[in-house]
């Protein structure tokens, strides 16, 4: 039996994977329900989209979300400083929909292929005994498996019990703000990503796709000093829209459309830049928990779904998990470790 823990996008992508490899496999979440918040937005590149079709749900994930065609780069005014289709010819396309429903889509498809997957059970501890892994969850119950996964994310549980040494999440400095606004701004297209390059507030990069929903999804990456727990618990949507205003004051395409916003998320953007340890005995950490990047190349959710292909392929092949682990670690540094370091740059 292979527990994995957490049942984001990696964890369920890699109970997919899995499963469809023969693996006996169960997810543990510690999210009491199956929650719909719709979150922020991400857009899933053509590596994303191919390890999705590896795993036979690029059909529903396409249902889900919308097509992203090209991308197009303006200064504050609208005036066109670059652009470039998005995709090779013939790939499967760029994608973007929320991370909620993309999450919600998997976890279907895990109910659906009669994966166990287990909501409100949250890992506070790891053990290995007899050759075996142990999960020890909230509530006391020890779950013993051949292997044990930790697709539990930034703040990983799993990281910190394979290596209480392990660096703790670093912050790259910026703020990173998700809105929504309704309508979309004239002569808009919904398959482009639209970048402002901010001219006269070098700090702020913004960026935002026009939905088929009718509706304006945006962020903005400020750079400044790390919000602390108490502004973030303090931020409400109209706090939010006035302080960005005042740095997009100079951007009277970009103000307008924050200033029109009736949702604004915000978060401090962290990686993992040097996660030594993957794995140790039969437990191991994959997506976020392993490799997170700063949001700028757009590529943790596509990484995410790659790990896990990367590891079923890898206990398809290897007649023993050390083996399998050991490959999968030698496959997938290279690629995500190059993500990590592209993204801190940006
Ligand atoms: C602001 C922002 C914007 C982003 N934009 C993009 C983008 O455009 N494109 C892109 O590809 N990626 C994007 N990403 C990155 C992407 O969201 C992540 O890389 C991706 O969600 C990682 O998936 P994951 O499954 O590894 O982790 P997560 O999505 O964080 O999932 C972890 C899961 O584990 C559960 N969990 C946590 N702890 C425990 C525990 N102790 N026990 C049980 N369960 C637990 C959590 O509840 C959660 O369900 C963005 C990230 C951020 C922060």
């Amino acid at each position: 039996m292979i527990h994995v823990v957490g049942a984001g996008i990696a964890g369920s992508a890699a109970a997919l994977a899995l499963h469809a490899v023969g693996a006996d496999v169960a997810v543990h979440e510690a999210h009491p329900d199956a929650s719909t918040d719709a979150g922020a937005f991400l857009t899933l590149a053509e590596n994303g989209m191919r390890a999705l079709q590896a795993i036979g749900v690029d059909e529903a994930v396409r249902r889900a979300s919308a097509p992203l065609r090209s991308m197009r780069v303006t200064d504050g005014s609208g005036t066109e400083l670059a652009s470039r289709p998005l995709g090779e010819p013939g790939g499967p396309g760029y994608r973007y929909l929320t991370r909620a429903r993309l999450c919600a889509v998997l976890q279907d498809e895990v109910r659906r292929r009669g994966i166990p997957l287990h909501h409100g059970e949250r890992l506070v501890a790891t053990a290995g005994e007899d050759g075996r892994a142990v999960a020890v969850l909230a509530d006391g119950t020890r779950l013993s498996g051949d292997l044990l996964i930790g697709a539990d994310g930034l703040r990983s549980v799993v990281r910190t019990q394979l290596d209480p040494d392990a660096a703790p999440p670093r912050y790259v400095g910026s703020q990173i703000f998700y809105g929504t606004a309704p309508g979309t701004p004239p002569g808009t297209s919904t398959d482009r990503m639209q970048f402002v390059r901010s001219t006269a507030t070098g700090s702020v990069a913004f960026g935002f796709i026009a939905t088929e929903h009718a509706e304006t999804w945006w962020f903005a990456r400020v750079k400044g000093p790390e919000l602390t727990p108490d502004q973030l618990a303090a931020g409400t949507t109209e706090r939010w829209v006035a302080l960005l205003s005042d740095a997009l004051s100079a951007e009277p395409g970009p103000r307008a459309i924050v200033r029109a916003a009736d949702r604004v998320l915000v978060t401090n953007a962290y990686d993992l830049a040097d996660v030594r340890m993957w794995h140790r005995d039969h437990t191991m950490i994959i997506g976020d928990a392993a490799h997170a990047a700063s949001p700028a190349t757009g590529q943790g959710a596509s990484m995410a779904l790659e790990d896990a292909v990367a590891l079923a392929e890898a206990i398809r092949d290897e007649d023993r998990i050390d083996a399998a682990l050991a490959a999968y670690e030698e496959r997938r540094r290279g690629p995500v470790e190059a993500n990590t370091a592209a993204s801190a740059r940006m």
